[in-house]
């Protein structure tokens, strides 16, 4: 067996998690060949889903890859480039009768060709297709039954964020209140939750836990990411994975501490005041634009505390240029040296890392390996940080 590594993806300006406006920075255009590339070179990255596929132009550019032998499609599903698999994801807004607010999901498919048919269907439903996270005018178990007739898998996208997220606003109480559960094949944790956080919501304990953020810029791929136990980074060996077959699993979750997330504890959306969990306006400028934190909707929704059977391990951490003392330079000898992001944080010896970082900034990336990095918890919608 293989290990994997998992990360996922937008590519289109947009909205982040959180609906904010995103602006792309770094020197190369955000697009497909790019993620790619620097998902194989740079990040060590083996399966990477990327959830714009449903949009015209990235479909061109992957037929383009595919017709200059650039790219191959796999038997098993996934579209490999160089030493990447390229899962075709597409992330989608749901806002139907059911719904208390908009919700994100995201919906991958084995092939090129099943994705087109499920982007033909979505045209029907959406307003404009060519935009990352549109809106979709139809109801979320229609949605759910369109993307199993397509083989497709389904997985809800960063649960607890305060916008656009099942338990953000989505659901009062239940994901059954919106959806089939038994058609879920996985639920996405987000920025500001752990494992540890989700597990207290009985319904999560029967699906797969996923850390993905959609990182909106190169250097934020695999800023939360997965290790996976499988054969071949394959679209089929993927959902084995989600499912438990054949021994194919998730092995490690790698995620933000949640106390860096901004949304940890509830705040004013204007002054950023930090305000109890139950505040309807904010204490120091009335304004009445309450942003709930993610710990606070969880302790509301908490109805266990009893955790799972056979969670893998949840590990903290943060991608290398967060680190401090990392900077530009020190990430390219890095590079030179170790060819991927993931090889210096999981396989350099301590030993070898000391022949390019100094004894102290190896020794936190290999405490970092184990997640044991020490942190100053966020709030106040300011980040937290790594001291
Ligand atoms: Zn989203
Ligand atoms: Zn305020």
């Amino acid at each position: 067996m293989l290990r994997s590594y998992f990360a996922d993806m937008h590519i289109h300006i947009g909205r982040d998690m959180y609906g904010q406006p995103v602006k792309i920075t770094g020197s190369k255009n955000l697009t497909l060949t790019h993620v790619l590339q620097e998902a194989s070179r740079n990040k060590g990255i083996d399966l990477i889903g990327v959830i714009d596929c449903q949009s015209p132009a990235v479909q061109t550019e992957i037929k383009q890859l595919l017709s200059t032998g650039h790219a191959t499609e796999l038997s098993e599903g996934g579209i490999r480039f160089e030493a990447v698999t390229l899962i075709l994801g597409s992330e989608i807004e749901i806002y139907d009768e059911h719904c208390q607010g908009p919700i994100h999901v995201l919906c991958y498919f084995p092939t090129l060709n099943h994705m087109d048919l499920f982007s033909k269907w979505l045209t029907d439903h959406m307003k404009n297709i060519t935009l990352s996270s549109q809106r979709y005018y139809g109801s979320a178990k229609r949605l759910q039954y369109k993307v199993k007739e397509l083989e497709g898998l389904f997985i809800l996208a960063h649960v607890f964020t305060p916008f656009k997220s099942t338990y953000g606003k989505g659901v009062k109480k239940s994901l059954t209140e919106v959806f089939d559960p038994d058609l879920i094949d996985g639920i996405e944790l987000g920025l500001s939750s752990d494992t540890e956080m989700a597990d207290h919501i009985k319904e999560l304990h029967d699906y797969t836990f996923l850390t993905n953020s959609d990182a909106h810029s190169l250097a934020k791929i695999a800023r939360e990411y997965q290790m996976i136990q499988m054969l071949e980074p394959t679209f089929k060996e993927f959902q084995w994975a989600l499912h438990h077959i054949n021994d194919r699993r998730i092995t490690k979750n790698y995620g933000m501490n949640p106390l860096l997330g901004k949304y940890y504890t509830t705040v004013c959306h204007q002054c950023l005041t930090s305000l109890s969990p139950n505040a309807r306006t904010c204490s120091n400028c009335q304004s009445k634009k309450v942003t709930k934190g993610v710990a606070d909707r969880i302790q509301e929704l908490s109805d266990t505390d009893r955790s799972a059977e056979q969670r893998p391990p949840y590990l903290h951490q943060v991608p290398l240029e967060y680190l401090p003392k990392l900077g530009p330079k020190t990430y390219t000898n890095l590079l030179q040296k170790f060819k991927t992001e993931m090889f210096v944080i999981h396989e350099a010896t301590q030993e070898d890392l000391e022949t390019v970082v100094s004894k102290k900034l190896a020794q936190t990336i290999i405490d970092m390996r184990h997640g044991h990095l020490s942190i100053e918890a966020g709030g106040g919608g300011k980040y937290g940080r790594l001291k």
